[in-house]
């Protein structure tokens, strides 16, 4: 059983990309209450349930508390535009950094349009920051949440790194994200 639903949105895009394998690293990054962790778990065997797969390690972060989970380790109440949340998560990395960062990060909403907009910029920009330091080369990130025209074309200058983005799309040469770019980009995921 999974703890939300959102469980589904990852497994859909994993079936379809095969992101998450075993023994794999993983950052998810708004993990609370933990259903992407939960199906990550399972995918890279950070639990062990495989004896015969390599053993993945997993990270997860969020502003709330998330629920203890085998083969996940979390932290709670961080902020992860915080730069002391992120140097505790680099001393947790590996040095050879992550594979996967999963990120279905998004503020509150206040109910205040303009307030909100400007929070998940920021929350953005920092992971692009972020997740730019410590993906390993050929890794990938997973954005749910993304509804920046800035954000696609700060990330279409990144090469080596696959990014899907959870921005509606319909495939067509007008998406800014689905244009060919010299980066590896991947076709955006339609409506996430
Ligand atoms: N992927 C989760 C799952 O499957 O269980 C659901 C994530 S929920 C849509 C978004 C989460 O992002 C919330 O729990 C929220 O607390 C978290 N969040 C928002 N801003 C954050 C920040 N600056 N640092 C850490 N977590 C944050």
């Amino acid at each position: 059983n999974y703890r939300c639903r959102s469980a589904f949105k990852l497994l859909e895009i994993d079936d379809r990309y095969g992101l998450l394998r075993p023994g794999l690293t993983v950052l998810d990054c708004g993990a609370a209450p933990g259903a992407w962790s939960q199906v990550a778990v399972q995918r890279i065997n950070s639990a062990g349930m495989d004896p015969d797969s390599p053993i993945g390690f997993l990270i997860g972060v969020d502003l709330l508390h998330i629920p203890p989970l085998d083969g996940a380790h979390f932290l709670s109440n961080s902020d992860l535009t915080d730069p002391a949340t992120q140097t505790h998560v680099r001393a947790l990395l590996p040095a050879a950094g992550v594979d996967v960062v999963l990120s279905d990060m998004a503020p509150n909403a206040s109910g205040f349009r303009e307030l909100d907009h400007e929070r998940g910029i920021l929350i953005c920009l920092s992971m692009v920051d972020f997740a730019e330091k410590i993906l390993r080369p050929g890794g990938s990130l997973v954005w749910a949440w993304w509804r920046s025209r800035l954000g696609q074309v700060l990330l279409s200058g990144w090469s080596g790194v696959r990014v899907l983005l959870g921005v509606p799309c319909d495939g067509l040469a007008s998406c800014p994200v689905c244009v060919p770019s010299p980066s590896s980009l991947v076709p955006c995921v339609a409506g996430l």
